[in-house]
């Protein structure tokens, strides 16, 4: 698997400077590439039909970027390969007055798949340790001064600890959770973003406050560099994909979803032999009509 290599399963710090951004080091052909994601898309609706039947386990895939990395054009492709009954996509934006007058796995949970379905994060409960970090979001809460006495740096470890514990406390109650992050190059991103300016269809996407998360473009890869490392774990593996190329990371996407997939229940129900007779007697009624 080529997203073998973006994996992060905690065993290994996460250096996103030492990252590719694109697909020259993988040695890959475009059209060998579209045709392989065509078959990953069409291997993924089967698995999910039957992850869907068989209903023990649920799939929440995360998807963290910073601006123009891809993240709704990848919403929309992986979208594409399954069936739209058995997955939510839930867009994570800034909290509201209500979610913020609550702890911040308060408005993941009501997100929370059913088993058999696979829920889609764009953005997550990782902008908490992100986000929040880089502008100091967390010292305008409302929160008991034994909380609001820590550090940043402590407060954030302890944030750390929290999501490890969430994802394994997931993990135990049968679901699995798969984190990518795009890895876009600041230049890319730069000629995105002016194409959002130049194309009238494409305006609405573009806001004057992501220049200025622009400008914090090295702070964020420095924290998303500290919340790969220190929330990876084998059962919640982190993907840390180039983004700069989107027939490339769509497919190194499909692949994740596939191998996901696979690692989770999907076994059709096998009916017990009483309810088979009984299929048989219903096929017998409508045969003889
Ligand atoms: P696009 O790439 O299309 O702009 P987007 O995901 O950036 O999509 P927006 O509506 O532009 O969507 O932005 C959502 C904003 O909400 C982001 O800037 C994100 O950082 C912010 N956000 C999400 N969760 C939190 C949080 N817990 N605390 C503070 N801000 C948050
Ligand atoms: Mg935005």
């Amino acid at each position: 698997m080529k997203a073998e290599k973006y994996r992060f399963d905690g065993s290994q710090p996460c250096v996103l400077r030492r990252l590719p951004c694109d697909s020259r080091e993988d040695d890959v052909e475009k059209a060998d590439i579209l045709e392989k994601t065509e078959q990953n898309l069409q291997r993924m609706a089967e698995l999910q039909d039957a992850f869907y039947a068989d209903g023990r386990e649920g799939l929440i895939l995360v998807l963290q970027a910073l601006d123009a990395a891809g993240k709704d054009s990848t919403v929309k492709h992986v979208m594409g390969g399954l069936n739209p009954q058995g997955v939510q996509v839930t867009s994570f934006k800034q909290p509201n007055a209500e979610e913020l007058s609550h702890d911040f796995l308060w408005r993941v949970n009501k997100a929370l798949p059913p088993r058999g379905s696979i829920a889609i994060f764009n953005r997550s409960y990782y902008e908490d340790v992100l986000v929040v970090q880089v502008h100091d979001l967390q010292k305008g809460y409302r929160m008991a001064p034994r909380v609001k006495e820590d550090d940043p740096k402590e407060f954030f470890r302890k944030r750390y600890r929290q999501i490890r514990h969430y994802e394994e406390y997931l993990y135990e109650n049968s679901y699995r959770v798969v984190k990518i992050f795009l890895h876009v190059s600041k230049e890319e991103q730069k000629q995105r973003f002016l194409e959002r300016i130049d194309k009238p269809e494409k305006n609405w996407k573009f806001s004057d406050a992501d220049i200025k998360e622009r400008a914090l473009f090295e702070q964020y890869l420095t924290t998303y560099d500290e919340v790969i490392t220190a929330t990876a774990s084998e059962h919640s593996p982190w993907y840390a994909l180039p983004a700069d190329q989107k027939w490339y990371t769509r497919y190194l996407v499909s692949e994740i979803m596939v191998d996901a997939l696979e690692h989770c229940t999907h076994e059709y129900p096998k009916l017990e032999k009483e309810s088979r007779d009984r299929l048989l007697e219903c096929k017998k009624a409508l045969e003889s009509e």
